[in-house]
C-alpha cells in the first residue's frame, strides 16, 4: 500500500467523541516505550504523534489518524505507565477497553510486544484478555533490530510457551524494526485485506 496522506483528525478523552464510524479503523497498543510511536512513524510517515500522551499527569486520549483518506489509525495510549497513579491507571485501562468493545469499525489491534523482553505478564494478560473478548489482533514485535537472532527466536519460543497454556492456535505475529524499516509491508497488507471486507464484504 502507497500511503499517500495521513491526517491528523482528532484527540478524544472518551468514545463518545470519536469520528462516525464509517471507514475502517486499526487500534495500536502496547506497553509505554514499547516502540509505538516509531512504528507508527515508519508506517505512516506520522511525527508529530501526540506525545504528550505519554507524559505522566496528562490526559490520557485516543488519536485518529486519516490514511489515503480511506482508513483510520488510531494510537491508544500506553497501557501500563508506572509513574502514575493506581486510580489512573485504571482510568485509562478502562477508557481502552470501552473503545476496543465498542467500536464497529474496528478491523484490528496492533498490539505491540518488546522483543527485547521475555513475555511480560501485563502483555500476557492483555492479550488473553483480547481473545476472551473475541477482538481481532495482530501481534506486532518491536525493535527486533537490538537483539540476536538467537534471542529473537529465544523469546518468540518463550512468548508461544506461554500463549499455549491458554490458546488452541496461536496469534497472528509480524517481526518489525522501526530503525531498520522491516514489518512494514506486512502490516499494511494486512490493513489493505482488511479494508477489503470492510468496503466490500463480498468480494473478501
Ligand atoms: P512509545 O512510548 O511506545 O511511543 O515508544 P517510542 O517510539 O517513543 O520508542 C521508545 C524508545 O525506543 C525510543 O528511544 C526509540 O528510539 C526506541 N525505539 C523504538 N523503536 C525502535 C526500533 O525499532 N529499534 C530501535 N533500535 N529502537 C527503537
Amino acid at each position: 500500500m502507497l500511503i499517500k496522506s495521513s491526517i491528523f483528525v482528532v484527540s478524544s478523552t472518551d468514545i463518545r467523541k470519536c469520528p462516525k464510524p464509517n471507514r475502517p479503523e486499526y487500534a495500536f497498543l502496547g506497553r509505554s516505550n514499547v516502540g509505538k510511536s516509531s512504528l507508527i512513524n515508519m508506517l505512516t510517515g506520522i511525527r508529530n504523534l501526540a506525545r504528550t500522551s505519554s507524559v505522566p499527569g496528562k490526559t490520557q486520549l485516543i488519536n485518529h489518524y486519516l490514511i489515503n483518506d480511506e482508513w483510520y489509525l488510531v494510537d491508544l495510549p500506553g497501557l501500563g505507565y508506572a509513574r502514575v497513579p493506581r486510580g489512573v491507571k485504571q482510568a485509562w485501562q478502562k477508557m481502552i477497553t470501552r473503545y476496543l468493545l465498542s467500536r464497529t469499525n474496528l478491523m484490528n489491534i496492533f498490539f505491540l510486544v518488546d522483543a527485547r523482553l521475555e513475555p511480560q505478564a501485563i502483555d500476557i494478560e492483555f492479550i488473553n484478555w483480547m481473545g476472551s473478548q473475541y477482538l481481532p489482533f495482530t501481534l506486532v514485535f518491536t525493535k527486533t533490530d537490538k537483539i540476536s537472532r538467537t534471542l529473537l527466536s529465544e523469546h518468540m519460543k518463550c512468548f508461544n510457551e506461554k500463549l499455549n497454556e491458554t490458546w488452541e492456535t496461536l496469534p497472528r505475529r509480524i517481526v518489525t524494526s522501526a530503525v531498520e524499516r522491516t514489518g512494514r509491508e506486512e502490516i499494511l497488507l494486512e490493513i489493505e485485506r482488511a479494508n477489503i471486507v470492510f468496503y466490500s464484504p463480498e468480494e473478501a
